[in-house]
């Protein structure tokens, strides 16, 4: 599949500080409504002037943005190709990676990228929003700052987070043990049979024990 990709420098940026890629594909999180009150994708770029918080997370963001924003139901192969290759290019440049994904097959797209990355060494966490991030009780905000600083975390310099993860009200969760279980609750996902990695309180408190120790 011929993506064209529309990259764009967020300025945000503070040399020196932590380089995230953030790759937007689609999904309810960047949607807005039209004049007639239906929800239609929308410019990343602009709907980020949602969250001005982002300017003071301590991070130099890139984001890559499909340029057109698919809703998760049509992601395709060509789609999860797509994000491995970006991922693939630009894996030594940046220090993690945060995709912005519909929640509909989010589970199934995490689950594939987990697969197609093998010996990751770095942090790849999707995320989206069950409100879009324009509206007032949107739960994008808090996914998408936290998503950012858990790709950022460190120890003794390496990542502490080295695998395909979704982060999603206040939990993540390991990619190829995750669900979608609810759509009308912010509590979206669940695994069944593996622990949270990482619960968001007042801190970030990891389950370290669970975490992939890939070689
Ligand atoms: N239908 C949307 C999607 O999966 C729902 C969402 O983003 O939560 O793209």
């Amino acid at each position: 599949m011929n993506y064209k990709i529309v990259k764009i420098r967020s300025n945000h940026s503070v040399s020196k500080q932590r380089p995230i890629l953030i790759i937007y594909t689609g999904g309810t999180i960047g949607m807005v409504q039209d004049a007639t009150g239906s929800l239609v994708p929308f410019n990343f770029m602009k709907a980020m002037e949602h969250i001005p918080e982002l300017s003071r997370i301590e991070v130099e963001l890139t984001v890559i943005s499909f340029p057109k924003p698919i809703d998760s139901s049509n992601v395709s192969i060509e789609v999860w190709q797509a994000l491995g290759y970006i991922i693939h290019e630009n894996y030594d440049q940046y220090d993690g990676f945060v995709i912005l994904h519909g929640t509909d097959t989010m589970a199934y797209s995490a689950s594939a990228l987990s697969f197609m990355l093998e010996g990751l060494a770095k942090p790849i966490i999707f995320t989206g929003a069950q409100i879009p991030i324009g509206m007032l009780r949107s739960d994008a905000r808090e996914n998408l700052i936290t998503s950012i600083e858990i790709a950022v975390n460190q120890r003794n310099g390496r990542p502490l987070v080295k695998e395909v993860c979704i982060y999603f009200n206040l939990g993540l969760y390991r990619g190829n043990r995750s669900q979608k279980m609810r759509s009308s609750t912010f509590a979206a996902f669940d695994s069944q049979n593996y622990p949270l990695l990482a619960e968001s309180g007042i801190d970030i408190s990891y389950n370290e024990a669970a975490l992939a120790k890939p070689n």
